[in-house]
């Protein structure tokens, strides 16, 4: 079969019951960010890739029933150049010769699923049993290392409190945050591999506010892997909660553990405005109850979790 315009393939005729589908594609490279994107630093000639899946480009890299209440468990083996690193959502194994395993992925949703591989410069450390890296490409190194200490203790500082509020360990066996050229948005919480844009490498001196923004984007996506890797929204229509969360727990967390104690200033000037005029628009949502979720029941969509509900406080 081939891949029908739009990626779509449709499956017509299988009579009802069990089947296995085995789909052998080869699939292009993307340049506009949707995908496996595919860029050459003009700084030094390497080439570097990464997928960006959400929110329904996973059809333009694999073949899935691409809903994100359909979960899955995903192997990946990647050949590369000798020289590169794969990442992946479950840790990575080089096997010689560019040959590479990740390891098999808890249950998430096709939207979910990341690699990223190139010569990425890498500052690794480990922390709670657990490896954290940061990455970017060679170029960019100097700044990456100028940074590594804020970097690598803010996120772990975040990871402390998320396990606090939480009551529920990280579900993933890996923390890697790489900084990805020509990324079309801020950050994505793929698990075990958030993806940033790589400006947020800085390149000359910068405000306290801009770090303390990335300080913010930083624990936006880590409270995604737990509220939306984790548990996940059953459909699109309830992406405004899972954004609405993250960017919440977000500003709270780095209020609790990291020196930007204020914060919520930032969001009074930055973002409360933005909510106040959506909040007059027609397609504003009624927020009727917060549902904090039980992470203890392991719940897979919203549905489940709405059963339980917590104070926001
Ligand atoms: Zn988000």
């Amino acid at each position: 079969m081939g891949i029908r315009d739009g990626n779509r393939l449709p499956l017509t005729g299988p009579a009802p019951g069990p089947h296995e589908l085995t789909v052998e594609a080869d699939m292009a490279y993307s340049r506009t960010g949707e995908g496996m994107h595919r860029f050459t630093d003009p700084a030094d000639g390497e080439t570097y890739l990464y997928t960006q899946l959400f929110l329904d480009d996973a059809r333009r890299v694999f073949a899935a029933f691409d809903q994100p209440d359909l979960k899955a468990h995903f192997d990946l083996t990647v050949t590369a150049p000798p020289h590169w690193t794969v990442l992946a959502n479950g840790t990575t194994t080089h096997h010689g010769d560019g040959r590479w395993t990740a390891a098999t992925t808890p249950l998430i949703s096709p939207y979910l699923v990341a690699v990223a591989a190139g010569p990425w410069h890498t500052v690794r450390t480990d922390h709670r049993g657990l490896p954290f890296g940061i990455h970017c490409r060679r170029s960019l190194a100097p700044h990456l290392d100028a940074d590594a200490t804020e970097l690598l203790s803010t996120t772990t500082a975040l990871f402390d409190r998320y396990h606090e509020k939480f009551d529920e360990p990280y579900p993933f066996d890996s923390y890697d945050q790489a900084f990805v050229p020509e990324f079309n948005a801020g950050a994505m919480e793929n698990p075990g591999l958030v993806t940033f844009r790589d400006s947020y490498v800085f390149r000359s001196a910068v405000t306290d506010a801009e770090r303390c923004s990335r300080a913010v984007t930083i624990a936006h996506e880590m409270a995604h892997m737990w509220f939306g890797d984790l548990v996940t929204l059953t459909w699109w229509d309830d992406i405004w909660l899972n954004e609405s969360f993250a960017e919440y727990m977000g500003y709270q967390t780095v209020a609790e553990a990291t020196r930007w104690t204020h914060v919520w200033t930032d969001f009074a000037a930055g973002r409360k405005d933005w909510g106040y005029d959506a909040d007059q628009r027609p397609t504003t949502h009624p927020l009727s109850r917060i549902h904090i979720c039980s992470l203890k029941h392991k719940t897979v969509c919203w549905p489940q979790v709405r059963r339980t509900e917590y104070p926001m406080s």
